[in-house]
Parts: C-alpha cells; structure tokens; sequence
C-alpha cells in the first residue's frame, strides 16, 4: 500500500512537472501549523519531504510565517529555531500580513514560481485548489499527504490534452484527405489540373525516371558495317599446296634405259 502510494505522487508529480512546468527539487512553501507539525514528527524535516515529493525538496518559508512562529511563544521555540534553517522566501511585507494571506500573495494567481504549498488550513487549501497546477501538501495523522489534482489542475490538464489531441485530429484529417484522393477519387473529376497539386503518390506503377533510362538503345543498330567488314576480311586467299610429286616424276623422266 505504501509503495502504491509512493508510485502514485510520483506520476501525479511528473504531471506537474509535465503539464505545469515543476522542477526538482521541488520547492515547498510551508505555513506555520506545517512547520510545528514538521517538528513534531520524528523523522528530519527534509527526510519527510523528499519521501513524499520522491525527489529532492527546498523547504521554504516566508518572512510573516516565521513572525507568526513566533508569536506562538516560548513553547513553540524549538520549532522556530527548526524553521530558521529553511530557506527564508523573501514576501516583502513590511507589515506582517497572516500567514494564509502572506502565502495567497506569493502564489499570485499563476503560482510562478512553482511553489508546493504545505499547509492544513482548508481555507488556503480551498483558494489554492482554484488555481490549476498548485500541488498541497497536508499532514493527515502525521503523515504528509499530497493531495489528488484540483479539479481546475485536472481540466487544465485535459485542455491541454485536448488541444494536443485536436491539432492531431486535424494533422489526421488532412492526411486522410490525401489518402482518399489518391485511393480513387481522382478519376472522378476529371479535372487534369487537381491531380497534379498533390505530387505525394505512393508507389504506384514504374518510377518515370527509370524508366527514361532505357532510351540509349536506338544508337546500336549501326553494327551491321562491321560485320560486312568481318566478311570481307576472310577473303585472305588461301594458299595452295602444289604437290611436290613432280620432282620424282621428273626423275622419272631420266632416261630410263632402254629394255630393247
Ligand atoms: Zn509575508
């Protein structure tokens, strides 16, 4: 159960970080029942953070939250002394203003800096939840809990989906437009001119290119000369053997002595 928990703020994390820009660490804005709490429980402050944000976390604090720690009085020392090593989140009142208000005005209505806002208080709680993209933090039987998405977390979410899904819609649209036309609607119009603005043919009958290639052929018939050529060329004469018989024939023409 707890690591299904763990597993779960992580991708509701990465959704932030998606869809709201978050960064890690993440920065978490705490108010001063947070950071009693914070101090009560046994793990370290910073421990207790990173566990539930799954990522390194900066605990924040603002100027009129520390002056409200306080004005809780000496009871509440050792929390202030804890709350002093968080890092101070300049608010620039001068007048220190309540925590919940003090926090709203850091917040601003766009969450700039991307704040994680630790608080209890259902009130901050219920003006956050109004503002897409702010994750809170709250301590539920002190453990820290991170909440689900808002629903105007959620719809922004979905807006941004939505918008990222019609723009593929109408990428799809066009590029079924080109498939019908290339199925069989073109021969219907017989408009020569429409076919031709839209080159993007699949493969569809011989390349033209290969097949311009094969054009050299026509200069070969010439041949023929060297082949007359080739016939001429045999007529060498051939050279006849004279038999050489006639030598002993001659010798047979000595005079032969005569029998008689
Ligand atoms: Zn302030």
């Amino acid at each position: 159960m707890r690591q299904k928990r763990a597993k779960a703020y992580e991708r509701l994390m990465t959704a932030y970080e998606r869809y709201f820009r978050y960064r890690q660490p993440y920065q978490i804005l705490i108010d001063d029942a947070f950071a009693l709490n914070l101090h009560r429980a046994q793990l370290s402050p910073q421990k207790q953070c990173d566990m539930v944000m799954r990522s390194e976390t900066k605990i924040m604090i603002t100027q009129c939250t520390m002056q409200a720690l306080y004005a809780r009085g000496p009871e509440c020392q050792p929390a202030v002394d804890l709350a002093k090593s968080f890092e101070r989140r300049k608010c620039n009142h001068r007048e220190t203003i309540p925590v919940h208000e003090c926090i709203k005005s850091v917040v601003g209505d766009t969450n700039k800096h991307r704040y994680v806002i630790a608080t209890t208080n259902t009130e901050l709680r219920k003006h956050l939840h109004s503002i897409p993209g702010i994750p809170i933090l709250h301590y539920n039987r002190m453990v820290i809990v991170l909440e689900p998405p808002s629903d105007a977390t959620s719809n922004r979410i979905k807006q941004i989906e939505g918008e990222k899904v019609s723009q593929s819609v109408v990428e799809k649209k066009v590029l079924d437009g080109q498939a019908k036309e290339e199925a069989g609607e073109k021969p219907r119009e017989e408009n020569s001119e429409q076919p031709k603005k839209k080159k993007r043919k699949g493969p569809k009958g011989p390349n033209p290119l290969a097949a311009k290639k094969k054009k050299p052929e026509k200069s070969k018939p010439q041949k023929h000369d060297t082949d007359k050529d080739d016939k001429d060329a045999p007529k060498k004469k051939r050279s006849r053997r004279r038999n050489k018989i006639g030598g002993d024939s001659g010798s047979a023409d000595t005079p032969t002595p005569a029998t008689a």
